[in-house]
């Protein structure tokens, strides 16, 4: 009996098969190491349990994701079948200036990028949360994760995170407890709020008219980080909101419901 309970460690919580831009979820004994490749997973605890949150990249070309889970006595590997994702078309009108930034504007670019990389980069040992997401807001989802964009008829790129409809001035929520890692002006996502949730994850809140928090600041789950706007590369007032896991921009909607799953039984 005992070994029957040991081999159904751990427990497959989802499907077997997660498309690109999700997230594979393991719940997984207290002191097992979860590697991907050379990298390890670090575990989230959720309520008593033990989690490791595998984002697969948008644009894996993986056609199978396997991670090793390693214990005191054992090391096995599981693998997941990664299936590419039915992503939508948009084509967006914005001001030229968003999409042929002048010589200055790319150098201010880059330095927001490499900013925002080495954050997303960071894995904090400490986990600020320990209740259920929350959403940002409460609106209708205008432009979904994923969605394949041309901007201009000229720039391609996709859709990193989940766009909500928000009238100028619109309260913005923290998901969950964190600390605020970016609080500033940028010049795509205009005013944006970066708050670190620990262990490799970050949500984001761009196009801000208002950000009431600043750099550093540790902020409680609901706390209202700023009001809506329409600043950045934008073609009208939204929330466009992100959620980073170790340096990937996966699905938000999908990862919250996963997550807050764990609090439902
Ligand atoms: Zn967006």
């Amino acid at each position: 009996m005992k070994i029957v309970l040991w081999l159904m460690m751990p427990l497959f919580l989802f499907a077997v098969s997660i498309e690109n831009g999700g997230v594979y979820v393991l719940e997984v004994k207290k002191d097992s190491i979860v590697k991907l490749g050379k990298k390890s997973i670090p575990l989230m605890k959720v309520k008593k349990r033990y989690v490791a949150f595998i984002p697969i990249d948008y644009k894996t070309k993986s056609k199978k994701i396997c991670v090793n889970i390693i214990n005191l006595n054992s090391k096995r590997e599981v693998c997941v079948d990664v299936k590419k994702a039915n992503y939508k078309k948009e084509y967006i009108k914005v001001h030229n200036s968003k999409v042929y930034p002048t010589k200055k504007v790319l150098d201010r670019i880059y330095k927001e990028y490499k900013e925002a990389k080495k954050i997303y980069k960071t894995v904090t040992k400490k986990q600020y949360w320990n209740e259920p997401f929350i959403l940002p807001l409460h609106s209708k989802i205008t432009s979904a994760y994923g969605n394949a964009r041309m901007f201009n008829h000229t720039l391609k790129s996709f859709h990193t995170g989940t766009d909500f409809r928000a009238r100028m001035k619109t309260p913005i929520k923290a998901i969950n407890n964190g600390v605020v890692v970016i609080a500033k002006d940028r010049y795509y996502a205009g005013g944006s709020v970066v708050i670190n949730h620990g262990k490799g994850l970050y949500s984001c809140y761009y196009h801000l008219s208002k950000i009431l928090v600043k750099k550093g600041q540790k902020v409680k789950r609901g706390k209202i980080v700023g009001l809506s706007g329409k600043s950045g590369r934008v073609n009208g007032p939204h929330l466009h909101f992100t959620i980073e896991l170790y340096n990937h921009a996966i699905n938000p909607l999908e990862f919250i419901r996963k997550i807050n799953s764990f609090f439902k039984h």
